[in-house]
């Protein structure tokens, strides 16, 4: 080990770029990636901090431009490097440099104004105090009189500065002068902002773990304390009391002296979830969310550093908690796809868990009631544990799904939104004074074109999904290129009735109101709750029971518990089988197996009416008999057949330019050259226009690899970075990135 990598200070956009250091013999077997280093900065040589990336034996530049590194920053922090080390890792898999890479990983770097509290702390015995006291008021000293007044008050826990200063109007010098005069001493601490602070009581009381819980519990913890570390998926129904498991295994990890993360997905992170966290942990417990501020986000972080929390609970930017010692990470909701970033760099929180939980030695927990298709094939591989919660708590049923199928509504005449039998549902349930759910599915709505006769979508004979429908009227595949007109009829049963269903969350609303002029709607969609708090807002008021209808998009099927609700009506469960891209089956089994299962959380039998076109897709099929098994057995027989993960892995290159010429050469360029490569079995798709081929002006392609085997799409990509990188001149107007297992269309 001749050289040293090293990035210097985050906080400069300038320095994004690794800078080489000579190691000195001494330093040689002490220097760990990671590791918090002085070096000699600039012209100057200035004394500047960096962090080790990594090391090297050949020199990346001339030999007497390399200056030797100072030294190590003693008590380099554990957590840090772990993080580092994470960064570094994130980079290579998922391509970044690594400045972004080392932003994504460590904390708000910013200078934050944290909180300080400030107390007057009486320095002077009391009966000198309270003489002086009397000489203030003797002399009319009224400003002096006041505050030592209160000071005497205050005498135990001090007086707070701002209640001295603004609360009884003492100037800071007469408080100054106190200080000066050895009265008193200004004592400082800095407070961290604890979101949730006082709002909750710590319950004692204990539950009883039924069998299948009691089952995954032991299974894992019995791994645990023979130092095995796993990953396991814990595929439970909903309401089967996954959250109950994750708090045993997490109070056990606690009293092993280690921490606990746990990820939940932005949308579901409500009040409830928090509050069972915060009743069985206390205040050793802390909150990220994205509403919290730069300076409430890094005061977390610094409790958890400090060892003032065991237990983060946060979206996926939790798992960066600088906790010293983890011992389980939770990951509840595992398919959900706001677990991958759609920022570069592009990580998905799952692999990067595991990741990090192989660097501190803990256990990984995915929880799911529909788990991905990743997850469950790696469960039947072997490569995760697996224990199943087949039962609701309480017994409680699952709920009765119907199938309506609404181009037979269509064929009889009904043209509302509603099918008969929905609306026939919903009055009754309106009735009883039970309430309702109306989930419109929206996912994938831009662009496609469907046949409300008969159900079809038009499709990419070469990929097997949805084609989408562009601004020029040209149908597109964005996977392969291939494009066609749109026809005037549709080309399976030549109905004229070509364009799905448009309705939106507030046409439905309307349409409940007038058809039910008595019952209290309320709506929750990306419009309502753009709002701080109106999301919590909505939820908490249909909890309580002001309305009698929820209308909303995916974000009412997540998180929440509605004891009364007992029916829920899905009104166009195939929009998200359109989706151009090949999860669309399987979200929408998510998504219609979720939405099922809040109907009947509570003491009532609950019911789910499914309306679509397409009722023989098997997504559809298989989610209203809730049978994940043989989902899961079809869509993996599609996903085979096509190379799509996760049986195969997929490397998306996402290529964008303001030149559109030179965009469509350097995207052909890279296509021929990585097809000139002859990697065996690898296939080439595009390059294509995107799904979103011209955004501001700028313009996107894409490429698609697949291959069976994940390190020969990362070579693939390490040598696209390389030659990137000597050709620079001609890459400098474009931009791109790598995708690895892309979830989204770009
Ligand atoms: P999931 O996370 O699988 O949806 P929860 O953990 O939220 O399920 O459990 C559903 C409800 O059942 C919660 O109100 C929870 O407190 C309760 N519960 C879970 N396990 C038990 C148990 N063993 N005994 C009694 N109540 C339980
Ligand atoms: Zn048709
Ligand atoms: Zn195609």
């Amino acid at each position: 080990m001749e050289f040293v990598n090293v990035i210097v200070d985050i906080s400069h956009e300038k320095l994004d770029r690794i800078f080489q250091y000579h190691v000195p013999e001494a330093l040689k077997n002490r220097l760990q990636i990671g590791m918090k280093v002085n070096i000699p900065f600039g012209k100057g040589n200035r004394q500047m901090k960096g962090y080790v990336v990594g090391f090297s034996d050949e020199a990346d530049y001339p030999l007497d431009k390399i200056k030797e590194l100072s030294g190590i920053v003693e008590g380099s922090v554990k957590a840090e490097s772990q993080l580092i080390a994470m960064a570094g890792w994130i980079r290579d898999t998922y391509g970044s440099t690594m400045n972004q890479a080392l932003k994504t990983v460590l904390p708000v770097k910013q200078q934050v104004v944290q909180k300080q509290s400030r107390k007057l702390m009486l320095q002077i015995p009391r009966e000198e105090a309270e003489t002086l006291l009397e000489e203030y008021v003797r002399k009319n000293y009224r400003a002096k009189a006041r505050l030592m007044a209160a000071l005497l008050d205050w005498d135990k826990e001090g007086l707070d500065y701002k209640k001295a200063s603004e609360g009884l109007k003492v100037a800071p010098s007469v408080i100054k002068r106190f200080q000066e005069e050895g009265i008193i001493q200004i004592k400082s601490e800095t407070i961290y902002r604890n979101p949730f602070a006082g709002h909750f009581k710590k319950k004692e009381e204990k539950i009883f773990l039924n069998d299948e819980q009691k089952a995954a519990v032991e299974g894992i913890w019995s791994d645990y304390s023979q130092g095995i570390r796993r990953t396991y998926l814990l595929y439970g129904v909903t309401g089967s009391g996954k959250t109950e498991v994750y708090m045993e295994l997490i109070s056990r990890v606690i009293a092993d002296g280690k921490q606990a993360v746990v990820l939940i997905p932005e949308i579901a992170l409500t009040f409830q979830t928090v509050t069972r966290f915060y009743e069985r942990f206390g205040e050793r417990v802390s909150v990220m969310h994205s509403r919290l501020s730069d300076g409430e986000r890094f005061d977390q972080f610094m409790r958890a550093k400090e060892g003032g929390i065991d237990v983060m609970i946060g979206p996926r930017s939790a798992l960066f908690t600088p906790f010293s010692q983890i011992g389980v990470i939770i990951m509840d909701e595992e398919h959900e796809g706001s677990y991958k970033s759609e920022n570069v760099p592009r990580y998905h929180a799952r692999e990067a868990a595991v990741f990090r939980a192989q660097m501190c030695g803990a256990s990984v927990v995915l929880g799911s009631a529909t788990p991905s298709m990743e997850s469950y094939y790696r469960a039947q591989s072997g490569i995760y544990g697996l224990y199943r919660l087949n039962k609701r708590i309480g017994g409680a049923r699952l709920p009765k799904v119907s199938v309506v199928d609404l181009r037979v509504e269509l064929k009889e005449g009904n043209r509302s939104i509603f099918s008969r039998r929905l609306m026939s549902a919903m009055e009754e349930r309106l009735q009883k004074r039970q309430q309702i759910m109306l989930f419109l599915n929206r996912r994938g709505l831009s662009g496609f074109v469907s046949c409300r006769s008969c159900g079809k979508a038009i499709q990419c004979p070469h990929c097997d999904v949805t084609l989408s429908l562009h601004n020029d009227g040209r149908l597109k595949c964005h996977y392969c290129g291939y494009e066609t007109g749109l026809p005037p009829v549709c080309p399976a049963c030549g109905s004229k009735y070509i364009s799905g269903f448009r309705a939106g969350t507030q046409q439905i609303e309307r349409e409940v109101k007038r058809i039910f002029p008595g019952a209290g709607v309320l709506r929750m969609d990306y419009d309502t709750t753009r709002t701080k708090e109106s999301y919590e807002r909505i939820l908490t008021a249909f909890g309580r029971g002001e309305a009698d209808v929820l209308v909303g998009t995916q974000m009412i099927v997540k998180g929440h518990d509605f004891p009364n609700v007992t029916l829920v009506g899905v009104l166009a469960a195939d929009i998200s089988l359109y989706a151009a891209d090949y999860r669309a089956s399987e979200r929408t089994f998510q998504l219609l197996a979720q939405a099922a299962g809040r109907a009947g959380r509570g003491r009532e039998a609950g019911e789910a009416i499914i309306q679509t076109y397409m009722p023989e897709h098997y997504s559809i099929r298989t989610a209203s008999k809730q049978d994940y098994e043989e989902f899961y057995r079809q869509e993996l027989m599609y996903r085979n057949l096509m190379e799509y993960p996760p049986v195969f892995s997929m490397l998306g290159i996402y290529l964008s330019s303001k030149d559109e010429e030179l965009l469509k050469r350097q995207a052909q360029r890279m296509g021929d050259g990585i097809r000139k490569r002859n990697v065996k079995r690898l296939t080439v798709v595009g390059p294509a226009d995107a799904a979103l081929c011209r955004k501001n002006d700028v313009y996107r392609k894409v490429i698609y690899l697949k291959h069976a085997r994940e390190d020969v799409l990362l070579n693939i990509k390490n040598g696209l970075e390389k030659e990137m990188e000597k050709e620079a001149a001609l890459w400098q107007k474009l931009y791109i990135q790598f995708d690895y297992n892309p979830l989204n269309a770009y």
